[in-house]
């Protein structure tokens, strides 16, 4: 049960291989010897000291990914060598799976079982279903006025920049690298400096799989120094971030006031989890707290607003309130458990003010609420119900396991308080109804809306924010947009009989 603690902490077994910079194909020190060390949020126990990277490697890099964008031979090899390189990867992933598995849960915290069956193959598959677009990005001939011959180029941007978060080390990575891969860009990454070290290993691997030097460097180290150089570079052609809204606004000013550079935005969410009173109560219980618990309550699209309709809402908050306390929180390498330890003493600080601030505001604290032993950063899986749309609890962004429930009465001003939010990330609807079910996500200003059923990510599937969580789509056909530019190519056709 949840009052289990971690004590007997079980140790990976796994090498920590790569801990420096990886630049044109090298793993490297920062410029400046610097290292900083990464945690296990377990224990709160340094894993491994790694390159504090700054604004000099940041330079370094791009001009690594510069040189090999411009001289090649990354954007000149044909389609297809591209392609079966992101392949070869896909493989080698598979090949090391268990090595990548342990070490993404030894530097974040969440169970052994999701990285294994879940990351790892979604990893391979982004990879996959990427690789399958490379050789077929083409533009198109345009039937323009006049006597031309017309036609549109796709080429890659250039140089990206990529900053990624530390909930989904791994996935973040994929979703930002195989895009910008696939479309033939060069790329400069910074990993969060919570979880740097799966992307050195995942480099290591793209370089045993063929990618030529330059064409991916990973630079670790913080955000307002290796991030901010980044993002506000003058020879980085393209910045995608995704994080936290506060640091979006920043990096986007960084992009303005430097090359403006275009900016992709992954924010926040606030996302609403709406239980209409013919749902399957038992399907949409335990769907609820899926979507909320889910990887400690550290995703972007938790559905982190469950609304409840009146007539089921006590049956509701029952039955979610047995499931949190059921849920098993513990050694993520261990057997069994649904839940590790949050990924920090920052992340720890704050899930715990929110759970103060609810019980301040009056919600009702239905279970949980407490730290879980006391090493590491482990939280009791907590459910307020009775929450009211203006408590704190119900607006920001919280990034834990805490569960708020509130109570509507009919579709419409479900609707109206589902949107009444800065966020528009994600929605999950919960209705036997295909009525319900398709005016209820037409009407929502959310960038993905599960019916019956939520966190389903496929690779095909886009994904991305109305309002302020984000702009741009990242995964599936839409992400291509963001790493291509188009250039339309017009001569004259002087032969008057054409
Ligand atoms: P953050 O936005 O500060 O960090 C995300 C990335 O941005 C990291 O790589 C970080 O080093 C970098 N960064 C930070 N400051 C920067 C700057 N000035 N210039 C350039 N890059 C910079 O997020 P955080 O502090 O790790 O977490 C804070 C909150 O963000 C969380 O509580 C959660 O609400 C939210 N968050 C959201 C996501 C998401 O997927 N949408 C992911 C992580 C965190």
């Amino acid at each position: 049960g949840t009052s289990s603690a971690a004590e007997d902490i079980i140790t990976p077994s796994v090498q920590v291989s790569y801990t420096q910079l990886l630049i044109d194909g090298n793993f490297v020190d920062a410029a400046s010897g610097k290292t900083f060390p990464t945690l296990d949020p377990r224990t709160g126990e340094v894993i491994a000291n790694v390159a504090e990277g700054d604004a000099e490697d940041i330079n370094r890099a791009v001009k690594a990914a510069r040189k090999a964008f411009d001289e090649g031979p990354w954007p000149k090899m044909t389609a297809y060598e591209r392609s079966r390189i992101m392949l070869r990867f896909a493989d080698l992933v598979e090949k090391h799976s268990e090595e990548l598995a342990a070490l993404e849960t030894w530097d974040n915290g969440k169970t052994y079982q999701q990285s294994k069956t879940a990351e790892i193959p979604m990893l391979a598959r982004l990879f996959r279903y990427y690789a399958g677009w490379v050789d077929k990005i083409h533009g198109l001939t345009v039937p323009a006025d006049g006597n031309y011959h017309v036609q549109t180029l796709h080429e890659p941007i250039g140089v990206a920049g990529q900053i990624i978060p530390w909930n989904f080390p791994l996935l973040m990575f994929a979703w930002k690298v195989g895009p910008a891969l696939a479309c033939g860009n060069t790329i400069v990454l910074k990993t969060a400096e919570q979880t740097p070290l799966t992307a050195f290993y995942v480099g290591k691997l793209f370089l045993e799989a063929g990618l030529p030097p330059g064409v991916l460097n990973i630079v670790s180290g913080f955000g307002p120094t290796a991030g901010a150089s980044l993002a506000s570079h003058m020879d980085v052609d393209k910045l995608a971030f995704t994080g936290s809204t506060d640091t979006g606004k920043v990096v986007l000013g960084l992009a303005a006031n430097s090359n403006l550079k275009p900016v992709t935005l992954e924010l926040g969410g606030k996302s609403p989890f709406i239980v209409f009173e013919d749902a399957d109560i038992n399907k949409a219980v335990e769907l609820a707290h899926f979507a909320l618990f889910f990887n400690q309550g550290q995703c972007c699209c938790a559905g982190s607003r469950t609304y409840v309709h009146e007539k089921v809402y006590d049956e509701f908050v029952e039955k979610a309130k047995a499931r949190a306390l059921k849920r098993v929180v513990g050694d993520p390498f261990k057997k069994g458990i649904e839940q590790g330890p949050q990924i920090d003493s920052k992340q720890f600080e704050k899930v715990m003010r929110y759970i103060r601030s609810g019980v301040e505001s009056n919600a009702t604290l239905e279970c949980g609420g407490d730290q879980i032993g006391n090493k590491g950063y482990f939280i009791q899986p907590t459910v307020f119900s009775n929450v009211k749309d203006d408590m704190l609890i119900a607006q920001d962004e919280i990034f834990g396991p805490v569960q708020s429930i509130l109570k509507f009465r009919d579709v419409d001003e479900v609707i109206r308080r589902a949107n009444e939010t800065r966020y528009g990330l994600a929605a999950g609807v919960f209705t036997k109804s295909l009525d319900t079910a398709n005016r209820v996500s037409r009407a929502l200003k959310a960038g993905t809306v599960w019916v019956n059923c939520f966190d389903v990510f496929d690779a095909a599937i886009p994904f991305g924010g109305y309002k302020m969580s984000g702009n741009g789509r990242e995964k599936g056909i839409y992400s291509l947009n963001n790493y291509l530019q188009v250039k339309a190519v017009v001569t004259p056709l002087n032969n008057p009989a054409w």
